[in-house]
């Protein structure tokens, strides 16, 4: 199978968009993310999924802290930032969750102590220990097909 056949099929799966955020030796480094899971309620864990060849991954395997931010609608312009998909020449300014590097303004920041780490195929699966979680009010980003959309209030029909 191509890859492009892969990437279309899982494209298809209409996911919100994070930027992954960690700290290491006062650097703070961000990376959009989509593979995105809540795994467990006792204890509170999440797990993300990193390729091998992203600077992101020394920085948590360092770290053993990373926080995952939500994005809202008007929030494109920082996954396009984090994704390398524009030029960003300035320091972006980030906020603090139990002293975890944060997106201001994300629909649910959440900080992470890692408590797992799992190589499968290119990437590597890092299980979070939520520490803290902020939420705002917002509609989130939405990635699906390869684009950036916005949710639609579905009409339900009610009558039959
Ligand atoms: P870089 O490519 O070095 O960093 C990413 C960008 O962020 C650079 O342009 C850098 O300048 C900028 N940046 C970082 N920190 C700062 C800062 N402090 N101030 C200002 N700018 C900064 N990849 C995955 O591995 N897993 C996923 O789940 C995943 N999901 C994705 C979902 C979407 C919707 C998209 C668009 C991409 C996704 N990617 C994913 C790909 C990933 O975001 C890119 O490959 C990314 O460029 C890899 O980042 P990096 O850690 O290698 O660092
Ligand atoms: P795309 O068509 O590549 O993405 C559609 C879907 O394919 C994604 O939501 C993801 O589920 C999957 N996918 C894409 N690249 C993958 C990879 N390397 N490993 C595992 N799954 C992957 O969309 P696009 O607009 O071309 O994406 C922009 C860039 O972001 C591409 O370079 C893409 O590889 C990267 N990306 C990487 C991941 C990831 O590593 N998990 C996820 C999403 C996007």
């Amino acid at each position: 199978m191509e890859d492009r056949q892969f990437r279309n099929a899982m494209g298809k799966f209409a996911t919100g968009v994070n930027v992954i955020a960690t700290e290491v030796e006062g650097k703070v480094h961000g990376m959009t993310a989509n593979a995105f899971m809540s795994v467990s309620l006792d204890p509170k864990l999440v797990v993300i999924s990193i390729k091998e060849d992203a600077s992101m991954l020394e920085r948590i395997k360092q770290s053993q802290t990373f926080s995952v931010n939500v994005l809202s609608a008007e929030q494109q312009k920082e996954s396009m930032i984090f994704a390398g998909q524009i030029e960003y020449d300035q320091e972006f300014k980030f906020d603090r969750l139990d002293g975890v590097p944060v997106v201001p303004n994300a629909l649910a920041q959440i900080s992470c102590e890692v408590s797992g780490e799992h190589v499968e195929g290119d990437h590597t699966l890092f299980m979070g220990r939520v520490t803290d979680v902020k939420l705002e009010e917002g509609e989130p980003l939405i990635f699906s097909c390869g684009k950036y959309r916005r949710l639609e209030e579905q009409q339900v029909e009610t009558s039959v």
